[in-house]
């Protein structure tokens, strides 16, 4: 309450009613202890130097408190001020490379001239480029979302099974691309693996730190997949990629945070993608974190409750063998089942 009101209130209500208290209860003890009018004079002229100094140093208390606060936020806000610019030059940038590729192979599309592989190379470049619009487009509302709490959690019965599943499908030709080997790790068997939770965050989440690893990565392997320990699920996306030095790991999931800001660093993104992993993981009520070795690579974890569902639930059976039918065909990959 008291804190709410704004500081030159607070403290010239403090400072009056202390000196309301002091001459008060002050003069009353004396006039008590002290008969001697002389000596009252005297000690009332000490009594005034006593609230000067006492009050002094009060308020300078009061105000070194109050300013050291200020100057923190000031801090925070010249480092969020110029972590925003960079983020703007740079989301520039990211916007920038894809739109200029579909205006480029667009027009190059209306050459007479072209042959039907380059009309499909051209297309294929045109798609990937706005899928990279939609993603950064995608990025920046739930960052925003994420900031302002309009993030809504949809809790529904779903096989962790079949995300690792569909993440490997997802993933497995990129990574395969970059002549990087690719294994997904399933802890539990099927049944077990039924949780109930937000499925689509926990993929999102999945998804950006596996894309990570992939680009992140130049030669080696990347596992991924979950364990479970003491009642919560802690996936894991492994990697042997460029690491993150202990200096660069306190930052990590700060917004618009990337290690290496520079346009020409040779990596694409936006700076907001673990950023959104941690903001989805702490609002399903889970951790997360990273262990990296520079120039070896990295892993983040993530943490969430492990919500099981009963075995005998018809419906979550059937749901199951719905999703093991819609692999089994999406298959074969490499499982390393425990
Ligand atoms: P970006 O869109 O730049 O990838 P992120 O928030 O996803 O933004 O990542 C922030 C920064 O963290 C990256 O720019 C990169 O420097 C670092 N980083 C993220 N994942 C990895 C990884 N697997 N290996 C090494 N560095 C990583």
């Amino acid at each position: 309450m008291f804190e709410k009101i704004k500081f030159e209130y607070r403290i010239t209500f403090a400072y009056l009613i202390l000196g309301l208290l002091w001459i008060y209860f002050s003069d009353s003890i004396l006039d008590v202890l002290i008969d001697n009018k002389q000596i009252l004079t005297e000690l009332q002229t000490v009594k005034g130097f006593a609230y000067i100094f006492i009050t002094a140093l009060l308020l300078f208390l009061y105000v070194k408190k109050h300013s050291n606060k200020l100057r923190r936020a000031l801090v925070k806000a010249e480092e969020s001020d110029k972590l925003k610019t960079a983020f703007l030059q740079n989301i520039t940038h990211e916007i920038r490379t894809p739109l200029n590729g579909i205006l480029g192979f667009s027009k190059l599309l209306q050459d007479k001239d072209i042959t039907k592989e380059e009309i499909n190379e051209f297309t294929d470049v045109i798609r990937e480029s706005g899928n990279r619009l939609l993603e950064i487009v995608n990025n920046v509302l739930d960052i925003s979302k994420i900031e302002t709490g309009q993030i809504q959690i949809f809790n529904q019965s779903f096989s962790i099974n079949s995300i690792v599943s569909d993440l490997y499908v997802k993933f497995n030709s990129q990574a395969a691309k970059k002549g990087l080997e690719f294994y997904c790790h399933k802890y539990l068997d099927d049944v077990n693996s039924l949780i109930n939770n937000d499925e689509a965050k926990i993929h999102q989440i999945n998804s950006n730190l596996i894309n990570n690893a992939i680009k992140f990565t130049k030669s080696g392997r990347i596992d991924f997949g979950y364990e479970v320990k003491d009642d919560l699920v802690v996936f894991y996306i492994k990697d042997t990629g460029i690491g993150i030095s202990p200096e660069n790991m306190k930052h990590i999931f700060d917004r618009f945070t990337q290690v290496d800001l520079s346009i020409t660093r040779g990596y694409e993104g936006a700076g907001i993608g673990l950023a959104i992993c941690k903001g989805f993981v702490e609002l399903l009520g889970g951790k997360i974190w990273v262990e990296s070795d520079i120039h070896k690579g990295s892993t983040f974890f993530f943490s969430t409750p492990y919500i099981r569902l009963s075995k005998d639930s018809k419906l979550q059976e059937n749901r199951l063998n719905q999703k093991s039918l819609k692999i089994k065909t999406t298959m074969p990959y490499k499982v390393v089942n425990r």
